[in-house]
């Protein structure tokens, strides 16, 4: 059946463009955005500064937790459309790269952050002493809570799970570039418009549409290439590995039913189970020095978190965690802050409109919802807004960037 002529006129302008969609950035939203625009039969091109599966940014390791006990209520819609495209994803690949597990709480019951991610996920206080092996201890009194939610959560395996999307974005047509650093972004010229990418080797690609997804490098990027300023600070974190001590593997073992587990206060520490290195158990502070994604430190970048870290572990798991010597594997990761620690999900604005959107800013807790993230950049893209996070109740106006106008430092409100 013929095209009515209006619509071959279309499609003619948009293949005056080499792609569709530019992504620069594969992290994991770049890489999430990559596969939902192509699998809507987007012409993709998905640009990374290093190598693909790189470990300088924020998007390597073995895991990550993901859980819908949240403080905010913005979050749990979110995740819930992230674990139902993490099983889309599985299944599309056939890889696995969620592992359930249940989600402990803990900390004093006076810290409001703790109660309201307590109610969000339907969580029920326990007596730790009957969990686990007794691996946690809690101070004595009526001062302090702990609550299991046992649905809801898991550990994700990050750079397979970054993998799998890249491989899906290639199944479904998108061009994946690595060592292809970014260096401008243009309106492309009249009347085609759209954006030019130009990248440091002195190639420039043409699309309608581009998704920068740049984490702790988008303050310096969208600097240079358009003078906004985002007030997102990267910090250098790290993730550390601690040893079981003798006779307590099994008790913190992910087949075991140990939970991923946040201590609220301060310092807030993290874990997960013993699943990706048997007899080690990660256990991380949830912060670290400010630092610059090009000039990081990388002898003692994390400050003293390890030293943190281990006074945490001896007064909550003494008898089960081992911190003589310290934590047995530290690997480098970053965080990309916002004031208020929300994303931002936002048309770039100004003198590019709608054809640049944004993705950044996941602030230390973005992994687990790299699939919606993406859906939705793709859709901002693709259509100009984004249905799905309508459907399933994300709310986007708590990612614009307008909120930091006027106040560009924000207010550091968790
Ligand atoms: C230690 C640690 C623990 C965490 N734990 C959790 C957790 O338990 N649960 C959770 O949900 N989240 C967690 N997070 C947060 C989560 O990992 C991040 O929010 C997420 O990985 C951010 O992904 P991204 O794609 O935005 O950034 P990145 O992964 O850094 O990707 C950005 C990419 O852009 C590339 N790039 C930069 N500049 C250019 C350029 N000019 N041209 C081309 N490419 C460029 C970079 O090389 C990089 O590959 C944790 C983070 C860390 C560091």
């Amino acid at each position: 059946m013929a095209a009515p002529a209006e619509s071959l006129e279309a499609a003619a302008a948009v293949r005056r463009f080499d792609y569709d969609v530019i992504v620069v950035g594969a992290g994991i939203m770049g890489s999430c955005a990559a596969h939902a625009a192509a699998s809507r039969g987007a012409r993709v091109l998905l640009l990374e500064r290093f190598d693909l599966l790189h470990h300088l940014g924020s998007s390597h390791g073995e895991s990550r937790t993901i859980r819908d006990a949240y403080p905010k209520p913005q979050y749990p819609p979110m995740v819930r459309l992230a674990r139902r495209l993490w099983a889309d994803a599985e299944a599309e690949s056939g890889y696995r790269v969620l592992t359930p597990a249940p989600q402990l709480s803990i900390g004093p019951r006076t810290n409001p952050s703790l109660l309201a991610s307590i109610k969000s996920s339907s969580a029920e206080e326990v007596d730790l002493a009957q969990r686990w092996g007794g691996a946690f201890r809690v101070p004595d009194g009526d001062g302090w809570v702990a609550a299991v939610s046992e649905h809801g959560g898991g550990v994700l395996n990050a750079t397979k799970a970054v993998a799998m999307f890249q491989a899906l974005a290639a199944k479904n047509g998108a061009v994946l570039r690595d060592k292809t650093e970014v260096v401008d972004i243009r309106k492309g010229p009249a009347p085609e418009g759209g954006v030019a990418v130009a990248t440091s080797s002195g190639e420039v690609f043409h699309a309608a549409k581009c998704v920068v997804t740049v984490g702790a490098w988008t303050s310096k990027l969208l600097r240079s290439v358009a003078g906004v300023e985002l007030p997102i600070q990267p910090l250098h974190t790290m993730v550390l590995y601690w040893r079981a001590k003798p006779g307590h593997e099994r008790d913190l073992a992910s087949d075991s039913g140990f939970p991923t587990f946040s201590s609220y206060g301060d310092p807030h520490v993290y874990g997960t189970p013993s699943l990706e290195l048997p007899g080690l158990i990660k256990i991380n502070y949830d912060g670290g020095p400010r630092c610059d994604p090009d000039g990081r430190d990388w002898a003692s970048g994390g400050g003293d978190v390890a030293g943190r870290v281990a006074r945490w572990i001896e007064e909550f798991m003494p008898d089960h965690v081992e911190t003589a010597g310290g934590p047995v594997i530290r690997q480098p990761c970053m965080y990309s802050m916002t004031p208020d620690k929300d994303f931002v999900i936002d048309f770039l604005g100004g003198e590019f409109g709608k054809d640049v959107v944004v993705g950044a800013g996941f602030s230390g807790h973005g992994f687990k919802m790299g699939p919606a993230v993406g859906r939705i950049l793709a859709e901002m893209a693709i259509d100009g807004n984004a249905n799905t996070a309508a459907e399933a109740g994300v709310e986007l106006g708590h990612f614009r960037i307008s909120r930091f106008e006027g106040n560009p430092m924000g207010n550091a409100k968790n």
